[in-house]
């Protein structure tokens, strides 16, 4: 959770929106739809994907929280990968930890092209530089607006804190994380869960598990400037 990587060029994911029909729809599509409509049946249009890559060592017993709890905040539906190997070209031996950002060239590069975002989940510690410091241990790493993120649980605390304050850190990581994904930069709103957290895990346990109002504002933004403008 230190800053976002940024991107030179933003792209920002779908959200599940009504999306405007063609009016050159084909006249048996618009027909279908128009049965469906009638008999109540249109599906909700289908969300973007996120991709959850477990990496080697990573506990897959939290997996399905995760998933519920990255559903239930963002307009996504969420697919789990098999579980793979850290990549040895992000191993840094000096601090024996992984560089989050190769991680994320990695994890962006590898995504299969159906899903929109992938969030990369890692047991061990991964780090970036920040400032002057070559390597700083962080809770996760996102591009700005980009493809993908990784988190890692190596500094949430497990076994030293109640397993419940554990997994509250773990999903405000990830969301967290998802949302610079999805095109939210840091927020200087009190307990906002955007909040840079600048390494702390005091601010991480201070802050809400949710966005505040502009957070939310922005998100619905971004997501409509996605989709080619407001929904009519
Ligand atoms: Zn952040
Ligand atoms: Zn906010």
């Amino acid at each position: 959770m230190t800053g976002p990587r940024p991107l030179k060029a933003l792209e920002v994911s779908h959200r599940a929106g009504v999306r405007v029909r063609s009016r050159r729809a084909r006249p048996l599509a618009s027909l279908a739809v128009w049965l469906a409509v009638a008999y109540g049946a249109v599906a909700q249009p289908s969300r973007p994907r996120l991709a959850l890559q477990p990496f080697d060592g990573f506990d897959l017993e939290l997996i399905p929280e995760l998933v519920r709890t990255i559903e239930q905040l963002y307009a996504v539906q969420v697919e789990v990968l098999a579980p793979q190997d850290l990549p040895g070209t992000a191993y840094y031996p000096p601090r024996s930890r992984y560089r989050a950002d190769r991680l994320l060239d990695g994890l962006a590069a590898e995504c299969p092209e159906r899903f929109a975002k992938i969030v990369g989940l890692s047991a061990r510690d991964i780090s970036t530089t920040k400032g002057r410091t070559q390597d700083w241990g962080i809770f996760g790493l996102a591009d700005l607006g980009g493809r993908a993120c990784v988190v890692s649980t190596w500094r949430l605390g497990r076994g030293k804190v109640e397993e419940s304050r554990f997994l509250e850190r773990l999903h405000k990581v990830v969301r967290h994380e998802v949302g610079h994904t999805l095109g939210l930069d840091h927020c200087v709103a009190r307990h906002c869960l955007m909040q840079d957290a600048g390494g702390a895990i005091e601010t991480v346990d201070r802050q809400r598990n949710d966005l505040c109002d502009s957070c939310r504002g922005a998100l619905g933004a971004l997501a409509q400037s996605a989709s080619g403008g407001p929904d009519r």
